[in-house]
């Protein structure tokens, strides 16, 4: 209800909510596997509390500008109110819908959606993007005017039309491409009411000890919002209002983790930041020199890596989780990221791809900017020369090997010393174990020191370009 287009709409006489499903092939990101699952119950539930409220959700197949200037005319509409959509590949549509919309005399109204600002508002003074995180913050935290979000007190009743009109949500097909989303209904419950709910979880106790436990993926210890973020069930701002009236401030004196927890929230809008401006970066580099890196297409490696068996238990956990759960934590995308790119000199793209399949908060932003993040390609990247060592990570963040026993029970029984390095456990410690390795369990694909020399030579060939 955070919807600031239906806020908007909601002064008219006669409102109709609309949700536009296109699924043009031209389309490189229309949504991935685990999203339609989510999108699928987010339609469900948000169809239904708009019913309970005397109105619907009337779904239309097809392109925006097509529909939505053929429904305003069936209509008589007076304004068409949307969200901005942030995909680059869906700028012509918009486009094109502003300007029938025009050509009809339709009145059209549009808002940042679940953003905190536009561009334009977060940008430097000079008008020019930032390319910095820590500025961008500095700035945001200073200028930005914390203000109420409306919320409709009352929805007003649909127009008179042919209810025969719409679509079902059945008939868009988001289930049926993808069937390992079954386990996802034990994860996660959709819908705002569970996402307000998550919130006020995180505030009331998690927070006070997130930035000790974000890095800890064995510890429940960050907000899981992600989702609910991406597909507006819940509004970034909602979460910015509720720290500041439970703490005061965004930034609190005595409890830094409350300010840490804010600052990835607008790290997602610096990412939103870049992807506006930089809109090719859905596919390429921000920094040209890797248009000429030497990647290669390994698919042995690359089906080890998508399925969790790398040998690597770090990585093959974090692999699993992602396909268990559609969601992987933080601490260990990055090592996932890092290890297909720089281990098995596999494309960002090709991993971001596959993140874009199986995350149910898959976006298109945050996505790109973590690839580019890892990869070092991208804007206040870590450096390409960075290698994550997937024991010493493992070691480091998991130091009980809890989170590799979760996600790869065939080890669960190795003494925690040998848990991130098997193939380096005497052999009586692994019998002992039950493990196997080659067998219950994979034996490294490629050898840590050797791939890290492998990548290092191969930045070499762009380093300087
Ligand atoms: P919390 O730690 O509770 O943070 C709260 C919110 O802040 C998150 O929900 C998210 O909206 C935002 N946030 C946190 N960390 C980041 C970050 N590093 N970058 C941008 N925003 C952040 N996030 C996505 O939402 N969608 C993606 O497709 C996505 N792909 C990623 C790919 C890679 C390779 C990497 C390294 C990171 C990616 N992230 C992505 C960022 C981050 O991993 C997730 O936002 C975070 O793990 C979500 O968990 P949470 O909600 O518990 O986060």
């Amino acid at each position: 209800m955070d919807n600031q287009a239906l806020v908007q709409a909601c002064q008219w006489t006669h409102v109709l909510p609309v949700y536009v499903w296109d699924d043009k092939d031209q389309n490189p990101w229309k949504p991935g596997g685990a999203s339609r699952w989510w999108l699928h119950q987010s339609l469900k539930h948000y169809q239904t509390v708009l019913r309970s409220l005397g109105s619907d959700l009337f779904i239309v197949k097809g392109r925006a500008s097509e529909r939505l200037t053929q429904l305003a005319k069936d209509l008589n509409a007076n304004v068409v109110i949307w969200n901005r959509s942030h995909n680059p590949s869906e700028r012509d549509d918009v486009k094109d819908l502003l300007d029938q919309l025009k050509n009809i005399q339709v009145s059209s109204l549009v808002f940042h959606g679940n953003l905190l600002g536009s561009v334009k508002d977060l940008a430097k003074k000079d008008g020019t993007p930032y390319l910095v995180y820590t500025p961008f913050w500095k700035n945001f935290i200073n200028t930005y005017q914390m203000k109420g979000l409306a919320k409709p007190k009352k929805i007003p009743p649909l127009p008179k039309m042919d209810k025969t009109y719409g679509a079902s949500i059945e008939s868009l097909g988001l289930l049926s491409r993808f069937k390992w989303y079954k386990d996802f209904e034990t994860h996660w419950s959709v819908g705002e009411e569970q996402a307000l709910k998550k919130l006020n979880d995180f505030l009331n106790a998690r927070v006070h000890t997130y930035s000790n436990h974000r890095d800890a993926p064995a510890v429940d210890g960050t907000s899981k919002l992600s989702p609910y973020l991406h597909f507006g069930e819940i509004h970034p701002q909602r979460i910015l209002l509720s720290v500041a009236k439970k703490f005061g401030s965004l930034q609190v004196s005595n409890n830094e983790s409350v300010e840490r927890f804010c600052k990835e929230i607008v790290w997602r809008e610096f990412n939103y930041h870049l992807l506006q401006s930089f809109p090719k970066t859905v596919s390429s580099p921000l920094r040209t020199s890797f248009l000429k890196f030497p990647w290669a297409s390994h698919k042995q490696y690359f089906d080890a890596w998508k399925t969790g068996q790398t040998g690597y238990p770090i990585v093959d956990a974090g692999m699993r989780q992602l396909w268990q759960t559609g969601w992987m934590h933080n601490r260990v995308r990055m090592i996932v990221a890092s290890f297909l790119v720089k281990h098995l000199n596999i494309s960002w793209q090709e991993g971001a791809k596959w993140f874009w399949d199986t995350l149910v908060d898959a976006d298109l932003a945050s996505n790109t900017g973590g690839w580019q993040w890892v990869a070092g390609c991208g804007a206040d990247a870590a450096p390409y020369f960075r290698i994550f060592n997937p024991i010493t990570q493992g070691e480091k963040f998991d130091p009980e090997g809890q989170y590799a026993a979760q996600w790869c029970p065939e080890l669960k029984k190795l003494p925690q010393k040998w848990i991130y390095k098997p193939w380096e456990a005497p052999e009586a410690i692994l019998k002992k174990a039950g493990v196997k390795l080659g067998d219950t369990y994979p034996k490294p694909i490629v050898d840590h020191k050797k791939a890290r020399a492998l990548a290092l030579s191969h930045y070499e060939t762009i380093k300087n370009q």
